[in-house]
């Protein structure tokens, strides 16, 4: 049976792992959430160590192919396991899911960095939704995590919580902290969008982080093209 690795840590890599069959399918995590939802089947939690590690990784677990469907913001490691897939003569795809488009009614501005998003919102009471690793750059709003920022960010207050979200309930949380502002990566997906319907119902700009460039390779949008790629193209070997 062949070895597929899914990097994961995403909706889309749980759907995957749980959508692949005829395969060994190691899900990998990074171990950065406490609780992490686990998919189905086998799943490792922790870094490789870099390049070098991910190579032996492949070798020593005999990986026939890797799928990376880790958030499109994680850029290191889509990084790395280009280059250690290209090394080790591993086909690698990335599965990223599209992006999210700005509607009629959608007041948002793009910029290229969080630290980028934290200058556009100075002053204004923000809703912070960009996770808890870049959350030093603001110094005031309220943020929400799924763990808590460590060590604190002064000045910004934490909710915990994770999606999916609903828009009445968005919509009541933005009016209950009064936000002036919605911050936000480009993620994408279902999980997390109702918080952009809510700020267009309400009015509310809305500053969105772009996307990291795709390196340039394999990429599908969905599980489902991701299981034929498996099953019939590259990935079959
Ligand atoms: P990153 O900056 O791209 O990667 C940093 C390091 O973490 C990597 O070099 C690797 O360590 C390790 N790593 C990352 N993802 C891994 C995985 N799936 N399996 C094993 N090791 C992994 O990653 P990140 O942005 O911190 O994201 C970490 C995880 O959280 C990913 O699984 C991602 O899908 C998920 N996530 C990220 C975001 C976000 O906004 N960035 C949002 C939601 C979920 P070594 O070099 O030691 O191998």
């Amino acid at each position: 049976m062949r070895t597929v690795l899914l990097l994961g840590g995403t909706g889309e890599g749980r759907a995957l792992a749980a959508a692949l069959t005829g395969f060994r399918v190691v899900s990998s995590l990074a171990g950065r959430v406490s609780a992490p939802r686990l998919p189905v089947g086998e799943v490792r939690i922790g870094g490789f160590g870099g390049v070098d590690g991910l190579v032996d990784h492949l070798a020593r677990e005999r990986v026939d192919a890797v799928v990376d469907a880790t958030h499109p913001f994680a850029e290191r490691i889509t990084a790395n396991a280009r280059a250690a897939c290209a090394r080790a003569r591993v086909p690698f795809l990335v599965l990223r899911r599209p992006g999210w488009t700005e509607r009629p009614g959608d007041r948002w501005q793009w910029v290229a960095s969080v630290a980028e998003a934290a200058a556009a919102v100075a002053g204004r009471r923000a809703f912070i939704t960009t996770g808890r690793q870049e959350l030093a750059h603001f110094t005031a709003g309220v943020a929400r995590t799924v763990d808590p920022p460590d060590p604190p960010v002064p000045g910004v207050r934490v909710l915990l919580d994770r999606g999916p979200y609903t828009v009445d309930g968005e919509v009541a949380l933005l009016r209950e902290i009064r936000a002036e502002v919605l911050v936000t990566k480009d993620s994408g997906g279902d999980m997390t969008a109702a918080k952009l319907v809510a700020a267009r119902h309400l009015g509310l700009p809305v500053v969105v982080v772009r996307r990291p460039p795709l390196p340039d390779v394999d990429v599908v949008g969905t599980v489902a093209e991701a299981v034929e790629w498996l099953t019939r193209g590259s990935g079959a070997g």
